[in-house]
């Protein structure tokens, strides 16, 4: 991979050991040319993997002895081509141990720094605009190195030596600060504030209350003190962001402590090259603004990857809550002056800096799951990082992904390249952003796309995109790529029972698919097993407005609007809305069929009184994760299952009668929460167990965004990993729709691979 310091590293341990030849990159591999003393030559072996830079991995080594030439020094010599896809991009690393010395040693002259790297750390796949990369290729291109840079980037002994990224005060990029919503107020050119003056400018910004737009690594943050309650509903407002949790940036993991109940793993992952947002539960002594988190009993925590950050954070010291710098769901901004276009009415004030974000990334988002975290948003410091498919295609392609959480692949030679996350695809503007991002990929990796994977679903953008692509186009099932990519980021191929339960997919029968069980290999799949479909008054409405779901399945069960679901729901609705959804229902107007996990999760929210409408999405079935306690008694609901023509059917209707009639008898939300968690949970151990007896088919597979829930995933995976089964989950990829491009390309490719389903019948 490029720009992880290897070749400059290899020419240290070479000179340390007395040795001469050369390195050079060759067709996306390094291949070295060493003579020396024969001891020497074995300690340089052990030392190219055991002491690799830290943003470098030896994946395989071959050795072979050849005469010696009579090398008179040992030098880093010009790249030979790489084949596409060979040459890997660096994501993104935060600033490692040793700059962070740097920039707090008062005698360094990088001392507060905002931009200080090496070949540790530092903007890899954000600064890239060409390859191979060379700082002549990257936005570090304006800012030529002066005459004591100079000398670390040639020095073979210095942490700096090959930095591309490397700078200083002197002649490194700048920082100032605009007021903002003042067209009065004559813009100060770079050169008239210094770095010192415009980070003050900043802090006093966040210390009055005010929101702060900060240019950071891959993209606009938009920043408050997180402690400041009218600075948060402020933040809110002008975002027009209700409710949806903020993430928050911490000084250190001692602050994080403060207000998060983090482990050891969750404390690698916070101080991990990648620095992901990480979501945790609250601890005790939590204090921050009310707004930030509302209605959940988790944080997301993230600690600061750039010097900046640390400049920041330790200059504030408090939690600042950090923030996409977008409106509602519009790509984030990066470059300056659609800052001051697009954010001057969201922020008062703006930190700028004149190094060009050439790659938008957001942050990563993560959770501490059962045996390992869980990828909720897989961005900045992971892409456009490869993942091995389990089948070569023999032809390179393009998956264009999902209509939400958007990601795009590209594969060749069984390596699929995972875009960052891009977003959903329901505006010019991300739609704009996948084009970007495509043609951004293809150059950068030199991949030529022959065929394209899309959606099954006609009507999407990301179809369009695919047929009007003019390459060749397969679809691929929803649920279908869901399952897939668990197994192919696994390195199987299959038979596997899938468990895909999500929002919604588009199924070949044209009604939304999502809580599907369906046994799958990576080129075919049969629906095995799903929910029971129930009419969705107000479609797409319904995701929002889960009051909606719960009356579909009511009307669907010969229910009225007077039964058990009126009871516990009737008041809480408006009358028109409630006649209007029931009128659907009944003459069959804009109310399709759905056997969606995730309008079931909605439904029981809004029975049991959590929440009939959410404003953003996910939030009632987040928030009934956040109230259902694992380990709390409570009454067992029924959810049966049935089979119906060599199908098991899953019936959510006597599950949510259950939970209606119990929350007007007083039950608290609390215990019917946990009970409609362990309801599911077991159903679905028992229709999984009973399907892996009659098919001999013991590995399971569970995905699709519901799994983002830690009470299911990590109760399935337990139940049925107790029960025998061998059970994979996500892990490199998200299990929701960010997933969705690598598994299109991963059924693509064992097509074209000419590999053979091997699904086994059904026995009684
Ligand atoms: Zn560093
Ligand atoms: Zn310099
Ligand atoms: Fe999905």
């Amino acid at each position: 991979m490029q720009g992880v310091g290897f070749r400059p590293f290899a020419h240290r341990i070479a000179d340390r050991e007395g040795l001469t030849g050369w390195i050079r990159n060759e067709h996306g591999a390094v291949r070295i040319l060493v003579e020396g003393v024969p001891s020497h030559l074995d300690r340089f072996l052990a030392a190219l993997t055991a002491e690799a830079p830290a943003l470098a991995t030896v994946e395989s080594m071959e050795v072979t002895r050849v005469a010696p030439g009579g090398h008179g020094d040992f030098r880093i010599v010009e790249s030979r081509a790489a084949g596409p896809g060979r040459l890997p991009i660096a994501p993104d690393a935060a600033m490692c141990e040793a700059c962070h010395g740097e920039l707090l040693d008062p005698k360094d002259r990088r001392h507060r720094f905002p931009f200080i790297t090496c070949t540790d750390c530092g903007p890899r796949f954000t600064v890239i605009q060409g390859v191979p990369y060379d700082r002549e290729r990257t936005s570090m291109a304006p800012f030529a190195q002066c005459p004591a840079c100079r000398a670390e980037y040639a020095s073979p002994g210095d942490r700096r030596y090959h930095s591309q990224s490397n700078s200083c005060p002197e002649c490194g990029p700048r920082l100032w600060y605009e007021v903002s919503g003042n067209a009065e107020a004559e813009r100060a050119p770079p050169a008239a504030r210094g770095d010192e003056e415009a980070l003050a400018h900043a802090l006093r910004t966040l210390e009055g209350g005010g929101v702060l737009a900060l240019r950071g690594l891959g993209g606009f943050h938009l920043a408050v003190d997180a402690a400041n309650e009218s600075a948060v509903r402020r933040l809110r407002q002008r975002k027009h962001r209700d409710a949806k949790p903020f993430a928050v940036m911490v000084r250190d993991l001692d602050e994080a402590h403060l207000i998060a109940r983090s482990g050891e793993l969750a404390d690698r992952r916070l101080e991990s090259p990648t620095r992901p947002i990480v979501i945790l539960p609250r601890a005790p002594s939590y204090r921050l603004a009310p707004s930030v988190s509302p209605g959940l009993s988790t944080i997301g925590v993230m600690l600061p990857y750039t010097p900046l950050h640390h400049l920041l954070t330790t200059g504030f010291g408090g939690p600042l809550v950090m923030t996409s710098g977008n409106h509602g769901n519009a790509a984030i901004v990066t470059g300056v002056d659609e800052a001051l276009d697009k954010l001057a009415d969201l922020a008062d004030g703006l930190l700028l800096h004149d190094r060009d974000i050439v790659q938008r990334c957001d942050d990563s988002v993560e959770r501490i799951g059962p045996g390992g975290h869980i990828l909720i948003r897989r961005a900045r410091g992971l892409a456009p990082l490869p993942i091995d498919l389990s089948a070569v295609s023999p032809r390179p392609l393009l998956a264009v992904g999902s209509h939400l959480k958007n990601t795009l692949t590209l594969a060749v030679d069984g390596r699929a390249f995972v875009s960052q996350h891009i977003g959903d695809l329901d505006t010019l503007e991300t739609l704009a952003h996948h084009t970007e991002t495509r043609d951004a990929l293809e150059t950068l990796l030199g991949i030529e796309p022959e065929v394209v994977a899309h959606d099954l679903h006609p009507g999407y953008l990301s179809t369009r995109l695919a047929l009007e692509s003019g390459l060749e186009a397969h679809p691929v099932q929803h649920h279908h790529a869901h399952v897939a990519a668990v197994l192919a980021e696994h390195g199987e191929q299959g038979p596997a029972i899938g468990v895909a339960f999500d929002g919604t997919g588009y199924g070949p029968d044209g009604t939304v698919w999502g809580g599907e069980i369906l046994l799958a290999d990576l080129v075919s799949y049969t629906r095995v097993g799903h929910l029971r479909p129930a009419l969705l008054p107000g479609g797409d409405l319904a995701a929002r407005e889960g009051w909606r779901a719960a009356v579909g399945y009511a009307a669907s069960s010969g229910e009225g609007p007077d039964g058990v679901v009126g009871s516990a729901l009737r008041s809480r609705v408006s009358a028109s809305a409630w006649d209007g959804a029931w009128a659907q229902v009944r003459h069959g107007i804009n109310a399709p069929l759905a056997s969606s996990m995730g309008r079931l999760f909605d439904a029981a929210a809004a029975v049991i009184g959590v929440r009939e409408a959410s404003v953003y999405e996910g939030q009632a079935a987040m928030e009934l994760e956040s109230l259902a306690d694992p380990d709390e008694r409570g009454p067992d609901v029924p959810f049966p299952a049935v089979e119906e023509e060599g199908v098991l059917v899953l019936d959510g209707w006597p599950l949510l009668e259950a939970l209606a009639t119990a929350a007007t008898g007083g039950q608290s939300p609390r215990t019917l929460a946990a009970a409609f968690h362990r309801a599911v949970n077991r159903t679905t151990i028992e229709t999984v167990t009973g399907l892996a007896r009659r098919t001999g088919v013991d590995t399971v597979v569970l995905s699709g965004g519901c799994f983002q829930n830690l009470h299911l995933l990590g109760g399935m995976k337990g139940g049925l990993e107790a029960l025998g089964l061998r059970v994979l989950v996500p892990a490199r990829l998200p299990p929701n729709d960010g997933a969705i491009a690598f598994g299109q390309a991963a059924v693509v490719s064992a097509a074209l691979a000419g590999i053979r389903t091997r699904l086994p019948e059904i026995g009684g």
